[in-house]
């Protein structure tokens, strides 16, 4: 195997579209975009060797969380043990079958095909078997799955839910709980030490590239292939290097964008005005909705987590909503500020999107476990679907929308800013 573990002559970076040679790269090496700072490489100290054991354990310890009971559940003398499995079987024998496919495909589906892929993957490398397809096949898989792997959202939804139900239950934890925590814990740190471009550079080797030129890629007439960062000749439709469409700009990005806002703009009403979920105690059903919910904490003492379901319902898809609604009205007529600032908000909104959903697996959570007839039941309400809709469309708006439309604008600005300068001179 050679010295080096990364080289690329050329790559354009996915948020500004600048071109960058990088040069050769050594273990534990980071190559940061030289126009915007973004990263675009890192190759960490023994990758392959730290990804097997990473994601073996990771894929030991969800064994060991199906193997136990999860939760310990004690209320008016009746008591109840829930395995991981139950959390979505109960769900879907109460055909809430939405519902049970968000936290199955969260939960399990997600992250084993993730964690499958990158392990067949990364076996392949140290083998060099001509498994090329496959490859390809599991790269694809990686990429699109790894911004929908939510099991660090579903633990603070868990610790949200306990919070809630020791105002009448005692709760115990038992010691899948404990595994679960390695499991996603050992899935964080699998995801963080993977790199797409690294990836492509194992599977295909450097791209070709044309010759060395400066500026962004669309100036010089050549496009940056998104998903594995090959550069080529600007009237390419198929990336040379991994077959996946290739554009200069994505096609309709502020449209697609704007589309999906709305989209979660509309759902966001239902959201609200609907109750999320339906308390039966003692014979009396009473619904809640998000505000409700939050309120009821708040009057209960438990501050921190009231702040946190506001924040993560009501405050965060308000603020993205919001934000994206401004970087898509920026491509247009862009002011004054900084386009640094305008990616970071663009970065942070990508960030903390996903984090919405914890209201969600709460409602989940407790439906699972809190079935004591009529006693004491929770199910979950018609506002659940309509949320869950807020957060994923806001998730797809920012997926969609194109940083480098706000770099063009910034290149366009100091543009007119010279000429203007050069007219008053
Ligand atoms: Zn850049
Ligand atoms: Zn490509």
């Amino acid at each position: 195997m050679s010295r080096f573990r990364f080289h690329e002559a050329m790559t354009a970076c996915e948020v500004c579209d600048f071109l960058n040679c990088i040069p050769p790269l050594q273990n534990g090496e980071r190559f940061r975009c030289r126009h915007c700072g973004h990263v675009l490489v890192s190759v960490y100290e023994q990758a392959p060797v730290r990804i097997l054991l990473t994601g073996l354990s990771c894929l030991l310890m969800l064994a060991l969380a199906m193997s136990f009971p999860f939760l310990g559940f004690s209320s008016s003398g009746i008591e109840r043990n829930i395995t991981l499995f139950n959390l979505v079987s109960v769900l879907l024998e109460q055909r809430h079958l939405l519902l049970g496919a968000i936290i199955s495909l969260a939960l399990f589906v997600f992250p084993l095909v993730y964690l499958f892929s990158i392990l067949f993957l990364v076996w392949s490398f140290q083998h060099r078997y001509p498994l090329n397809i496959a490859q390809r096949y599991c790269i694809r898989w990686v990429q699109v799955i790894q911004p929908w792997l939510m099991v660090d959202v579903f633990l603070v939804g868990i610790l949200v839910a306990l919070v809630k139900m020791m105002s009448f239950a005692d709760i115990s934890l038992e010691l899948s709980f404990w595994a679960f925590c390695g499991y996603i814990l050992l899935l964080l740190k699998t995801v963080a030490l993977v790199d797409r471009r690294w990836l492509w550079f194992n599977v295909a080797g450097p791209a070709l590239a044309p010759s060395v030129a400066t500026g962004t890629a669309q100036q010089e007439g050549l496009i940056g292939c998104h998903f594995c960062g090959a550069t080529m000749a600007g009237d390419r439709r198929h990336c040379d290097r991994c077959g996946h469409a290739v554009y200069s700009r994505r096609p309709n990005s502020v449209g697609t964008t704007t589309a999906l806002l709305l989209a979660s703009v509309v759902m966001y009403v239902p959201a609200n005005v609907f109750p999320i979920m339906h308390t039966t105690f003692l014979g009396n059903t009473e619904p809640s909705t998000i505000m409700g919910g939050v309120l009821l904490l708040w009057s209960l003492g438990s501050y921190p987590v009231a702040l946190v379901i506001l924040f993560a319902s009501v405050v965060i898809p308000i603020i993205k909503i919001l934000s994206l609604g401004w970087l898509c009205w920026q491509c247009h007529f862009p002011s004054r500020r900084l386009t640094a600032q305008k990616i970071k908000l663009y970065q942070l909104t990508e960030f903390v999107g996903r984090w919405s959903m914890i209201d969600v697996f709460v409602v989940a959570i407790l439906t699972s476990l809190v079935q004591m007839g009529n006693v004491i039941a929770i199910y979950p309400g018609a506002a659940v679907l309509s949320f869950s809709a807020v957060v994923i469309f806001t998730m797809l708006a920012a997926m969609t929308f194109d940083p480098r439309l706000l770099w063009d604008k910034d290149e366009a600005l100091s543009v007119a800013a010279f000429t203007g300068e050069r007219r008053g001179g």
